[in-house]
């Protein structure tokens, strides 16, 4: 199963991520790399990562999280790196 952000194959860890936060009330997890997840984290407040939803695609669409996956997207599964707001 691929990682719902970036499409890649997952590593070791898997972080089962709640697309609508568990505190607004999500239930449905999808399998996510670790640095991912930290990413929609950094880049999304829970009341905007409520209202993407399930809806991947309106998530991609912001700069910094598309600038992301074509970065990562040749990276082991396995590679973490802390990330941060200022990163470009
Ligand atoms: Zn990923």
């Amino acid at each position: 199963m691929p990682c719902w952000l970036c499409g890649r194959p997952m590593g070791k860890t898997i972080v089962w991520h709640h697309p609508v936060p568990k505190s607004r009330g999500g239930r449905d997890v999808v399998p996510m790399h670790p640095i991912c997840q930290q990413t929609l984290t950094v880049n999304f407040s829970n009341s905007e990562l409520q209202r993407h939803g399930m809806n991947v695609a309106g998530l991609l669409d912001h700069p910094n999280v598309r600038k992301f996956v074509d970065w990562v997207a040749k990276k082991d599964p396995d590679f973490t790196a802390t990330i941060t707001k200022k990163q470009r």
